[in-house]
């Protein structure tokens, strides 16, 4: 990038930079927490989960001694879980080791959570120091800059990017301003689809607006169907009580809280699939009752369509159950203390879901 792009785009920048609570005041901490809660996620979005997490843990030193299921809770309905996990487990690496986040994108990469661009993007909006952070964003504003129409999504173009702004951003006075620049350049005006070439302070350097063709660039890879995947779980109550199993930590959705079920098998319908799971899950046999609902979920990599079942016990007496996992029977009352996965919610929000609760 030329120095009279870069003197561009920061001036642009100092103008019309987006207001984000987390920008107020840039601590490490804070920066850290809203980098990884944007990872894959809106800003619109993270704002108000950012907004209660600090509120609930202002620092590092409450972070760490939170509980997870605190931290989990708090996190409910933003999604990639195991990025709260590790952001707890990292601010407890971080206390134990005296409090302090370091200013080196080599040791911030050695922690939990992560990776190289939340490094550079740390060290930079907090520390000032010179390092590039390089997302999506960023990757798509150089290409159009140089009309490049590689693959974007290589390690190697990333590498080559990065290579090529660091020596930029080394000259740069402010290169947390230099980062959080492209960053909302890349989200406000070089957009994907519809690029508002008219107001970019960089037009005047742009060789794809030049070719008048922006949005050739950069290439986009072919896109894959999703898979959908076919679930089926049971509402098993009990005297106003209703089980919820957790999650094993290793586990997509670690942590959080889910009804007994799972996959159909091949050839099963829904209600025999939910008979099974319960029973290889809890050790329970249940009768199937009504069909609570159907409803359908995407996750980044695949949807599915989940069948929610009341179940009633077939055993009489007390009810015992044979899990390796944490299991719970909840009231009514006690439910949003419990983190759980959106499809979940989905469900809670089925004519008849309540009901259970009054048997
Ligand atoms: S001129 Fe258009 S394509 Fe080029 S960087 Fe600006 S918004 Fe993106």
């Amino acid at each position: 990038m030329e120095t009279a792009a870069v003197k561009s785009m920061l001036a642009w920048y100092r103008e019309h930079q987006r207001v984000l609570p987390w920008r107020s005041l840039p601590t490490p901490y804070r920066v850290l927490v809203s980098e990884v809660m944007l990872q894959q996620t809106q800003v619109t979005t993270v704002i108000p989960y950012f907004e209660r997490f600090v509120q609930a843990f202002p620092d590092f030193a409450a972070l760490a001694a939170a509980d997870i299921e605190a931290v989990l809770k708090l996190w409910e309905g933003l999604g990639y879980y195991s990025r709260a996990r590790r952001l707890h487990a990292c601010a407890q690496l971080v206390m134990e080791n005296g409090g302090e986040l370091s200013d080196d994108p080599t040791e911030l990469a050695r922690l939990p959570g992560i990776g190289p661009y939340t490094a550079a993007a740390i060290a930079s909006i907090a520390f000032g120091r010179p390092y590039p952070a390089v997302d999506g964003n960023v990757l798509r504003v150089q290409a159009r800059l140089l009309a490049d129409d590689g693959d974007v999504s290589s390690q190697s173009a990333r590498r080559r990017v990065y290579e090529r702004l660091l020596a930029v951003i080394q000259q740069t006075p402010d290169p947390s301003a230099f980062n959080q620049a492209q960053m909302d350049l890349g989200a406000m005006v070089c957009l994907p689809r519809q690029p508002l070439c008219d107001e970019c302070p960089l037009r005047v350097f742009c060789r794809a607006f030049a070719s008048g063709e922006p949005t050739v660039y950069p290439r986009r890879p072919e896109r894959r169907v999703t898979p959908r995947m076919h679930v089926a779980v049971g509402l098993i109550f009990y005297r106003g009580r209703l089980l919820i199993l957790r999650r094993s930590e290793d586990q997509m959705l670690g942590g959080l809280w889910e009804f007994p079920g799972g996959k159909l098998e091949s050839g099963e319908t829904p209600s025999q699939a939910v008979e099974r799971e319960v029973r290889e899950e809890t050790g329970l046999t249940v009768e199937i009752g009504a069909l609570v609902g159907v409803i359908q979920h995407a996750y980044s990599h695949f949807r599915i369509t989940m069948h929610a079942y009341r179940c009633r016990l077939a055993e009489i007496g007390e009810p015992v159950v044979a899990c390796e996992r944490l299991h719970a029977w909840v009231i009514a009352e006690d439910l949003p203390k419990y983190a759980f996965p959106k499809a979940n919610h989905k469900i809670f929000a089925c004519e008849g879901f309540a009901e259970g609760f009054q048997e």
